[in-house]
């Protein structure tokens, strides 16, 4: 059984003077009022030019991100790996449009793969089909709607960029994760992902898709793509999260009147869930699993299955993995009791990004239980070391 109340093992990489920064941001991220606040004024400040960016580095940057640049983010690197936390460099740039921004971005995720695939303790990559086209072909793709000539030249690019990322992640050794995005695209990601996920995952798993068990289709689509795996002979990789654009999904669905695609319930997102998750174990000889949450009881039921089945804790079919900044209780217990577990490591410019932190910072208060255990932990660590 795993001690996630093990608070000495979780903030083991954190000194006295950062573990009372966490503890003020995480108080000060957990006021609803004040994160609403602090978005509107961090967005007004960054397009008026105002000198934020100091206050923003030094507050929620620094607990959520790397760093600017790939080398900077070493010094974390080799530090989680002392304690068996592996990461993965994520590229955190949004919102981008141009056929320049693509290719930029594409260049930059070649660069994370060759730089994973000199360090041991980085074994996977990621990235974003948002990253390699634009939403709205994304969206026409996913509709089915017949593209201008101008359009499948687009989309035969974001496709071409897809698959040199992914030969690249071959080349070089390292596994791949295809982010989820919204239900109106995910068709086109899928699309590309499994058609990835076909071609390289042959030999061994380099390509994993991303399924959002929030929605209510997940677990069917799951059963569709480990039977497809079984009979045409390739390694399935999932990576499963519960999903993280809720209330946009659901405002879409009622503004445009159609029935929303997300469970009903928080109950129904956590069942589905772990179902999944417990779906991929049963059927280890093709599938392997990265189990993306911060949900304890998710961590825990995953944790008990593995040894209850008499897998090994550290198989190299399934990993767990928590965001760079959070559930540390999580990581660093679950590795320490020797489970693979990665972080995903953000890392950018300040300005770039932000609307990266202004999704944490929201996702820490709204999911107020998450943040007070938080909180409670650290204060607990805090007492435990004498400084509270
Ligand atoms: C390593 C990692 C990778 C990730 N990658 C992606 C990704 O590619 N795409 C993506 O979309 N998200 C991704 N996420 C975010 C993820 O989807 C969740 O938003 C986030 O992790 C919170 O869920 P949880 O499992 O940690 O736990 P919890 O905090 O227990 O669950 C919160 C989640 O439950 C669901 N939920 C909450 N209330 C309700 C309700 N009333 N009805 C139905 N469902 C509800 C929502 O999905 C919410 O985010 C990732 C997270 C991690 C840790």
């Amino acid at each position: 059984m795993v001690n996630f109340d093990d608070t000495a093992t979780a903030f083991i990489t954190k000194s006295n003077a950062q573990l009372r920064k966490a503890y003020y941001m995480f108080k000060m991220v957990g006021n609803t009022t004040l994160v609403s606040l602090g978005k509107r004024a961090t967005s007004l400040s960054m397009a008026l030019r105002l000198p934020i960016k100091g206050l923003v580095k030094k507050t929620v940057y620094d607990q959520f991100v790397g760093g600017e640049t790939m080398q900077e983010c070493e010094k974390i690197i080799d530090l989680l790996d002392r304690y068996n936390v592996k990461s993965l460099l994520d590229y955190s740039i949004e919102g981008k449009e141009t056929e320049e921004d693509f290719e930029h971005t594409k260049n930059c995720l070649l660069d994370t793969i060759r730089f994973g695939g000199k360090h041991k303790a980085v074994p996977f990559a990621v990235f974003k089909v948002t990253g390699m086209a634009r939403f709205a072909l994304l969206e026409k793709v996913s509709n089915g709607e017949l593209l201008s000539e101008k359009e499948s030249k687009e989309w035969l690019k974001a496709k071409e960029r897809v698959k040199e990322i992914c030969q690249a992640a071959h080349d070089h050794k390292l596994a791949v994760l295809v982010d989820a995005e919204e239900s109106w695209i995910q068709p086109a990601i899928d699309e590309l992902a499994e058609e990835m996920i076909h071609h390289y995952n042959r030999e061994r798993v380099i390509v994993f898709n991303t399924l959002q068990m929030y929605r209510v289709d997940r677990l069917e689509y799951l059963r569709k793509l480990v039977n497809l795996a079984n009979k045409e002979n390739f390694y399935l990789g999932v990576k499963l999260v519960r999903g993280a654009y809720m209330e946009k999904e659901r405002d879409r669905a009622a503004k445009m009147g159609y029935p929303s695609p997300i469970q009903p319930d928080k109950a129904a997102s956590d069942r589905d869930y772990d179902q999944g998750v417990e779906y991929v174990v049963e059927n280890l000889e093709k599938g392997r699993l990265v189990a993306g949450s911060h949900n304890e009881e998710s961590c825990r039921k995953l944790a008990n299955l593995m040894v209850e089945k008499g897998l090994a804790k550290d198989d190299h079919r399934i990993w767990f993995s928590q965001l760079y900044g959070m559930s540390d209780h999580l990581s660093f217990n679950l590795a320490k009791a020797g489970y693979n577990v990665v972080k995903y490591l953000p890392f950018g410019p300040v300005k770039e990004t932000l609307p990266y932190l202004i999704r944490r910072a929201e996702e820490n208060s709204s999911a107020s239980g998450q943040t007070s255990r938080e909180l409670m932990l650290i204060q607990k660590e805090m007492r435990r070391r004498g400084i509270d």
